[in-house]
């Protein structure tokens, strides 16, 4: 991919976002129904939509007939709008303690490359390198996509994503690291960081669940249990930018520290390492790995099934003290592996039903299982988003 400097879209008003956003979570659409959706003039739909056409970001699918609108059965050639695919490209990189895992995607998120590269040493500095090694190679890579317009960087935990700086991640054993400066001074290109659930929520949000609903959730179950809130039409980060702390609600048992150092938290009983640990303790098999627990779950060990009875438990609770507050029409469960899906879901959805309050009841509840790709196609989603709305560090140069 030739690293240039990259396009700008031409949108000069709100109305030029807002028509774009909709051709491109919601096309092939055609112009009528553009101005429906957002109550846009047809001639104002055409107006924002004509420089995008011209710049190559917008493209008029063929004329197809649609349906007789009336009783003489003449039907207008409507000519939906769509995106031009491959006229950007992106990169997102999921960071985890021991490996990063990188995408480079075309403009609707759509996976291109997928590159992952093993972690020894979890600490800030040996990460941004590899941070840089990696973009570099995504960047090197021969796609069929235009120009980088940025490279969406997704960690766990509390990150600023206005100042580019995660304050901490309790996984990574990270405190304020300057991700976006450090990473950014190396490649001179537009970096966002962003907190990973949130990226995932992103990514639904425009791509996925969310351009059917009003309002989602999402909750990712592995080594952490995250919460991404979509309400109100935008992705919630918060005051403090630490909206949807599911992982640290104080639902269990006080007996144990959760790596954020408080007791209580949910991630003490649910988290995988502690569905790991205690199941290790139970059966007193110390060489135990997390394939090991699920298998012996599976096989019908009484030990390792409450160890996963537990982790459903609690995280039924936490779901429903979410959708009871927040009230979402649909909560996605993502995990990181299918394997156990079966070991939690009936006690997690029983403990749901047990809690919710009344029609909160009613809130679907979507299990889906999904790959460290998906987390970083969400980086790139990002990307994507705060290109299409202008936002820093992508924001159009005219403005
Ligand atoms: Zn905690």
């Amino acid at each position: 991919m030739p690293l240039r400097p990259h396009r700008s879209l031409p949108l000069a008003t709100p109305a030029g976002v807002e028509v774009l956003t909709r051709i491109l979570t919601q096309g092939p659409i055609p112009r009528v129904e553009i101005a429906r959706r957002t109550g846009l003039s047809q001639a104002a739909v055409t107006k924002a939509v004509a420089p995008l056409i011209e710049a190559g970001f917008v493209t008029d699918q063929p004329a197809t007939p649609i349906e007789a609108d009336n009783q003489l059965g003449i039907g207008r050639p409507v000519s939906p709008l769509t995106v031009v695919r491959n006229s950007v490209s992106v990169i997102g990189i999921k960071v985890t303690p021991t490996a990063l895992i990188g995408v480079t995607t075309d403009f609707t998120a759509g996976i291109l490359t997928v590159k992952h590269r093993p972690l020894k040493d979890p600490k800030p500095d040996s990460v941004i390198e590899r941070l840089a090694e990696l973009a570099k190679e995504l960047m090197s890579d021969e796609v069929e996509a235009g120009p980088l317009i940025g490279i969406g960087v997704a960690v766990s935990g509390d990150v600023d994503a206005r100042h580019g700086v995660v304050r901490h991640s309790p996984l990574m054993g990270w405190r304020d690291v300057s991700v976006a400066d450090l990473l950014g001074s190396r490649l001179k290109v537009p970096i966002l960081v962003t907190n990973d659930v949130r990226a995932l929520t992103v990514a639904e949000q425009w791509f996925g669940v969310g351009v059917d609903a009003d309002s989602f959730a999402v909750v990712t179950i592995g080594s952490g249990i995250g919460c991404g809130l979509y309400i109100n039409g935008e992705v919630v980060s918060g005051a403090y930018g630490v909206s949807g702390e599911l992982g640290h609600l104080p639902l269990a048992p006080g007996d144990l520290v959760c790596t954020c150092g408080r007791r209580g938290c949910v991630e003490t009983v649910a988290s995988s390492d502690a569905i790991l640990a205690r199941t290790r303790k139970t059966t007193r098999r110390r060489d135990l790995d997390l394939a090991g627990a699920i298998k012996l779950a599976h096989e019908g060990d009484e030990h390792a099934r409450e160890a996963f009875d537990r982790a459903g438990e609690v995280i039924g609770s936490a779901v429903s003290a979410m959708v009871n507050l927040v009230g979402p029409e649909l909560v996605v469960i993502a995990g990181e592996g299918v394997a156990e899906y079966d070991l939690y879901e009936e006690r997690m959805r029983r403990a749901f039903a047990e809690h919710a309050f009344g029609a909160a009841g009613d809130c679907r509840l979507m299990l889906r299982s999904h790959t460290f790709d998906d987390w970083a196609r969400g980086a790139a989603a990002t990307v994507i988003r705060s290109y299409v709305r202008g936002e820093p560090p992508l924001q159009r140069s005219e403005r």
